[in-house]
């Protein structure tokens, strides 16, 4: 096996050999020698190089996958399911070393990379177990015909993923293609791309060469697979410019698509909430522990009813202060760091853009890091009060630590602003009246709602979000079934009868 990072006991990765492309059941070095310099963002050490496929490979990549989905496709259900099942169980069997990949290369804790290869092999193990859900229907059509609809996989599936969860991401995303009898083109964050190509090492000989494919690669390649006409459906999670480009790049081809975009969510605190259950929501909801806040389903908005206002202020920005941010790498780690420099830049602009624009920081910002954590990307949990809606920082996703707390006494104008960004995603509501519960689910634009909750997600529930967020839905049967085409078909029992 081509190991691309060995875990040394106590101080974490050895040096790197090559990572190489994956495709065709095979590694391959890139065809035009480029090179991507992977870092580990919590102390900028170069973790280790990998090779950046241009568009020969992916044209190689394409070809082996074709060939390899006409094999694929022909296979029974069960047969799939047992691979993806197996797959899950080397994923599961290779836990430490994935959930320490990822914490180096992501800078997220491991704790929360270690849940993340669960999340992964259980998403994996969701779908396999789904594949007899891949079913057709039959349309009377009076005597003598015979009218059905069967669903056949659609050929092959790119799918481009972010930074934010390596690992669980390179694992659940690449599920439902292959279930449903298609080939995977698997691009990971050009950050991030060890614990996908460690992926492909370990289960990749559970299917005929050219059914799983791995390449890295930037911008540029991702370009290059939404336009590329030998990819059938390309599916991004990602943000929402990149959405708005492979939209247009997809148009060359017209292939099918999903779209997982950003969020600014919002958390709403009535008057008869439970405050302290709304606190705890407000901080768990960030998603601290998880990602340092760099997640699409993050709460960063919170809007308190004037009742509450400076409790809710006061509680999280306690919870924010006690927050202990440390290696990514230990498994003590509350807190990890952002994923790259530019992540922390962006981060620290958006930090001062608040504090420009008038906002009142409470907690974190730019106080200096003490230590080793002073060469990192780290950045405090940051928590801002007296933010107005009008202000770029209530409106933006800032995508890390830092959360909005928003005032409202009049509940249509909480609606209008909670509604009034572009994106809707996800939302939060603390009370404990169903009928102000209720009324506010309907009244909001989000694609998936906690009542009294935040941050978790539920197997089978369709996650996904409306406007700006994205189109399409995943983690659920709707998305196994997007990488199906229905196909009609009529059968003339007695001609002329
Ligand atoms: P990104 O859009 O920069 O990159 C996502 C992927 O797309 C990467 O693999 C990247 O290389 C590729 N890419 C970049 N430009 C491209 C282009 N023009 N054409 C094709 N591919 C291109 O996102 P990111 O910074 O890695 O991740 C953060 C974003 O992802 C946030 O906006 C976050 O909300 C979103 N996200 C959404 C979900 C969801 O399920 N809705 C989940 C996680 C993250």
């Amino acid at each position: 096996m081509n190991k691309l990072v060995g875990v040394v006991p106590d101080q974490g990765l050895e040096a790197a050999s090559s990572g190489k492309l994956y495709y065709g059941g095979k590694w391959h070095p890139s065809a035009d020698g480029g090179q991507i310099q992977v870092h580990n963002p919590a102390n900028l050490a170069h973790l280790a190089n990998v090779e950046q496929a241009g568009a020969t490979d992916l044209d190689s990549a394409v070809t082996a996958a074709k060939a390899g989905q006409g094999e694929w496709k022909k296979t029974k259900p069960l047969h799939r399911t047992q691979a993806i099942r197996e797959a899950a169980r080397r994923i599961r069997e290779n836990k430490a070393e994935l959930a320490l990949l990822d914490a180096m290369d992501s800078g997220n804790p491991l704790k929360g990379m270690a849940f993340d290869v669960e999340l992964g092999a259980t998403l994996m193990e969701f779908f396999a177990g789904l594949a007899t859900e891949i079913k057709g229907d039959t349309i009377p059509s009076g005597e003598g015909q015979v009218n059905y609809v069967t669903r056949e996989p659609v050929g092959v599936v790119a799918r481009l993923v972010p930074f934010n969860h390596p690992l669980m991401f390179a694992c659940a995303k690449i599920a439902a293609p292959i279930v449903a009898g298609n080939a995977v083109i698997l691009k990971p964050s050009e950050e991030t791309p060890l614990s996908a190509l460690r992926m492909a090492e370990l289960i990749g000989d559970l299917f005929p060469a050219g059914v799983l494919n791995v390449l890295n690669g930037g911008r540029e390649l991702g370009e290059a697979i939404t336009r590329h006409p030998g990819i059938a459906n390309v599916s991004l999670i990602g943000s929402v410019n990149t959405g708005k480009a492979v939209m247009q790049g997809a148009a060359s081809t017209l292939k099918r698509m999903s779209l997982e975009l950003g969020g600014k969510n919002a958390l709403i605190v009535f008057p008869d909430a439970d405050v302290d259950g709304a606190i705890a929501g407000a901080v768990k909801g960030m998603n601290l522990g998880w990602t340092a806040g760099q997640s699409c389903g993050s709460t960063s908005r919170v809007l308190v009813h004037d009742d509450h206002y400076e409790a809710l202020v006061e509680g999280i920005g306690e919870a924010f202060e006690a927050v202990r941010l440390g290696d990514p790498a230990r498994a003590d780690t509350e807190m990890g760091c952002l994923s790259s420099r530019s992540q922390f830049d962006k981060v620290n602009r958006y930090v001062a853009l608040a504090r420009e624009e008038g906002a009142r920081q409470v907690a974190g910002g730019d106080a200096g890091m003490q230590g080793q954590l002073a060469n990192g990307c780290f950045v405090r949990p940051t928590l801002f009060a007296d933010v107005t809606p009008q202000m770029r920082i209530a409106r933006e996703e800032v995508f890390g630590p830092v959360l909005s707390v928003l005032k409202w006494s009049d509940y249509e104008e909480m609606i209008e602003t909670v509604n009034g960004v572009e994106l809707g995603l996800t939302a939060s509501i603390w009370t404990r009246n169903l009928d102000t519960a209720l009324r506010t689910v309907a009244d909001i634009h989000a694609g998936y709602v906690w009542v009294n909750n935040s941050s978790d997600h539920f197997l089978g529930a369709p996650f996904g979000g409306v406007g700006q967020s994205g189109i399409g839905r995943e983690e659920c049967l709707e998305e196994l079934l997007s990488y199906t085409e229905q196909k009609n078909v009529n059968i003339t029992i007695a001609p002329g009868r």
